[in-house]
This record gives structure tokens, C-alpha cells and sequence, in this order.
């Protein structure tokens, strides 16, 4: 029988190649040429007129991005709900309080509409979520990040190179952050980057990077020596993933495009077998230039949803579930001061969605099994 896994790193010709001359040129630490070579790659394949500082993780980007807000006890952060947890963990860490905000149920995005409701005059940032790579409303929530001061972060690990009426996600919001972990559609086993789109926080972002110190600037020969001067952590990335990364970035077109061609064909062939069973496809609403990066489905009720999964992994084929809700998470619960509403749309897409296998070198034989598993699954 064939073995369809959910997920499965991108591995590309020169990945090895390229780690092996970081090595071979003793460049391993962070902050070296190969981080240099990713970061201007990135920002010209991005048309980014910011800055890009490449890091650990998302989630260490989502934490700078805090960090540069000056997130602090008694700020108020709107995050989604139906989301991975960094997007909240990170300000959080700061002492502020998460307010939840439920998704869209067609885009399974934030709700934009909802969001006037939550904004108190201690909220700091609203974390808009690409979710699958599709953008959100950046128009609406910039209007009302223009209307009461307050930061939009793009939290874009899922949308690289996706886009918004023409603009890439993760460069139109104050901040972008992007993850290259090895679920992500571009990946260097674990990194991440944060996408500064205001010169006022650029000088700053490097400091963070650096432990606090100005060490940047004495890489670049502007100091003799460097010191502490700011709050921080060790956000660099090494210099050997950071080779890596840069491999993958040169041969994102061909990444991109094959698993648009992957996305299509699940959409082409199950079109009309989702509609004759009332399941919901993915929703690309015009504004949108997708990032492929999930296809998902969502079932009626979440009981189909589970038999789907366990028939589907009847065959070898590993399809699973996604974020279960932060609002009512185990966390959350125990913390007093942050109880909230429900999220009912957030709760039901928790409980009623599978996602199918996707991933760059996934072959034309495991794609057509999973689609001929599906259209024999009934209920
Ligand atoms: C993967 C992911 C993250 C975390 O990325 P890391 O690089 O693993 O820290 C954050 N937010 C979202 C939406 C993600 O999908």
C-alpha cells in the first residue's frame, strides 16, 4: 500500500551544497554572509522596502515584535482564536492580556467586523493571521489601526509570498513575521524572520537580535567595541541553517509552483464531491493571491470530520485536525484575569476540519491515492 505522510520538509538539489560550504568556510555562527545572502534574497523577492532580520523561529519574531512594541502588564493584545499559539505565547510573555477575537467561516481569517467591539483604550496590536496563506482584510484593519493607534503584526508563517490586491503578505503591516520550520512551505528545519515595514524600529530590531547589544554595529564597523544597551535574547539564526535557508529561497518558484499544482488538483477533483456532501473547500476571495500552503476541508459535523480521519489513516494516508481554540485552552482557563467570551466559529472549524497531505515532494501516485481514497468515502 502507498504511504501518504501529512507533511514532509522540502528538500531541494543545492541544500547540501550549501551547508556544506558554511561549514567548509568556518561561517557558523549567526549574523554571517549566508544570513546577509537569505535576508537580501528575501527582500527582493518580497519587494520589501523594510528591513528583514532573519531569526530562530517565528515565535522568536512574534517575541521581538513585542519587545519593539515596548508590550508591557495592562496592554491588550486581539489575537484569533483559531490559531498556532506563539501568535498570542509572544505577548503574553510581556504580561499582556490576550483578548480573543473569533475567525470569518468562509476565509477562517479574523473577523474584522467584530474586532471595533474588542478595542479598548489599552489595546497595543491587533495579530492578523494569513491563515492557509489567505489575507486577511488588511485594508479594514488598517483603517482601524489608523483610527485608534494601534499596531497591525502580520502573523504570515503560513503566507510567504502570498498576497494582498497586489501587496505581499508579511510588508503591510507595521511587522511581519514568517516561520521556516519544517512543516512550512519554505524551511530550514527551524527559523524564522521579522519583517520591519518602519524605519523607526530598525536600529532597535538589531539590538534585540544581538542579546541587547550593539554588536551589529560592531560587525559593521561603526563601533570598536560593542556593549549592553537594551532588553534582548539570542535570536540569530546560525550562519549553517541560514545556508540552507538561502537554498530553499532560490528554488521557491519551483516549491511554489508545484504545490499550486498539488492545491488545484485537490480543488478540481473534489469540487464536486465536497458540494454533494455539504463539505466547505478553501475560499480565495479576489483580493487574495494565495500562498498554497494548506487544503483543507470542512465537514458538516465534527463526528464525519473524525471517521473521515480515521478512515483516511485506514489507508496510510495521515490527514489531521488543526489548532484547537486558545480561548478555552487549558492555559487560558487558568489564568483569572484573561476569561472571554466564546468563539463559536472558532470552536466549530476546530472540531470540523481535516487537512490533506501537501507538501513539495509529494509525487503524482500519492496525490491521486489520496484523491481516490476520498471519493470513496461516504457517510
Ligand atoms: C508555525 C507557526 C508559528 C510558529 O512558527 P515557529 O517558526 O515554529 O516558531 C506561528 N504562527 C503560525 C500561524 C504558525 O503556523
Amino acid at each position: 500500500m502507498i504511504n501518504v505522510p501529512f507533511s514532509y520538509p522540502p528538500k531541494c538539489n543545492d541544500d547540501l551544497k550549501s551547508i556544506a560550504s558554511a561549514i567548509n568556510q568556518g561561517q557558523v555562527v549567526g549574523n554571517g554572509p549566508f544570513t546577509q545572502k537569505a535576508e537580501i534574497l528575501l527582500k527582493e523577492q518580497l519587494h520589501n522596502k523594510g528591513e528583514i532580520l532573519l531569526t530562530t523561529s517565528c515565535t522568536h519574531a512574534l517575541e521581538m515584535a513585542a519587545i519593539l512594541l515596548d508590550i508591557s502588564p495592562g496592554d491588550e493584545i486581539i489575537v484569533p482564536s483559531y490559531t498556532f499559539v506563539s501568535s498570542a505565547l509572544a505577548f503574553y510573555m510581556r504580561g499582556a492580556k490576550i483578548v480573543f477575537a473569533d475567525i470569518r467561516a468562509d476565509t477562517l481569517n479574523i473577523d474584522v467586523s467584530k474586532l471595533e467591539d474588542l478595542v479598548t483604550e489599552r489595546t497595543r496590536a491587533i495579530v492578523a493571521v494569513h491563515y492557509g496563506g489567505i489575507a486577511c482584510e488588511m485594508d479594514e484593519l488598517i483603517t482601524l489601526s489608523l483610527k485608534y493607534g494601534i499596531h497591525i503584526i502580520e502573523d504570515n508563517a503560513h503566507g510567504l509570498y502570498g498576497k494582498y490586491r497586489g501587496k505581499y503578505l508579511g510588508s503591510i503591516g507595521s511587522m511581519g513575521t514568517q516561520s521556516f520550520h519544517g512543516t512550512k512551505n519554505i524551511s530550514c528545519g527551524e527559523g524564522g524572520a521579522l519583517i520591519l515595514n518602519n524605519p523607526d524600529f530598525f536600529e532597535r530590531a538589531h539590538v534585540i537580535r544581538e542579546k541587547g547589544t550593539n554588536r551589529s554595529k560592531f560587525l559593521d564597523g561603526k563601533v570598536d567595541k560593542y556593549t549592553w544597551v537594551d532588553e534582548g535574547s539570542s535570536y540569530v539564526m546560525s550562519d549553517i541553517l541560514a545556508a540552507l535557508l538561502f537554498s530553499q529561497l532560490n528554488f521557491s518558484d519551483s516549491i511554489q509552483s508545484r504545490r499550486k499544482q498539488i492545491w488545484e488538483t485537490y480543488n478540481n477533483q473534489l469540487k464536486k464531491w465536497a458540494r454533494n456532501l455539504s463539505i466547505l473547500l478553501p475560499h480565495i476571495p479576489s483580493y487574495c493571491n494565495q500562498a498554497y500552503h494548506l487544503f483543507y476541508l470542512v465537514f458538516p459535523n465534527g463526528g464525519t470530520r473524525n471517521t473521515f480521519i480515521n478512515f483516511m489513516a485506514s489507508k496510510n494516508i495521515t490527514v489531521t485536525s488543526h489548532y484547537q481554540p486558545l480561548h478555552s485552552s487549558d492555559f487560558m482557563q487558568k489564568i483569572p484575569d484573561n476569561q472571554h467570551d466564546s468563539c463559536p466559529v472558532t470552536t466549530r472549524v476546530s472540531n470540523c476540519i481535516a487537512r490533506l497531505p501537501l507538501f513539495f515532494n509529494m509525487s503524482d501516485e500519492q496525490l491521486q491515492y489520496v484523491i481516490e481514497n476520498i471519493h470513496d468515502f461516504e457517510f
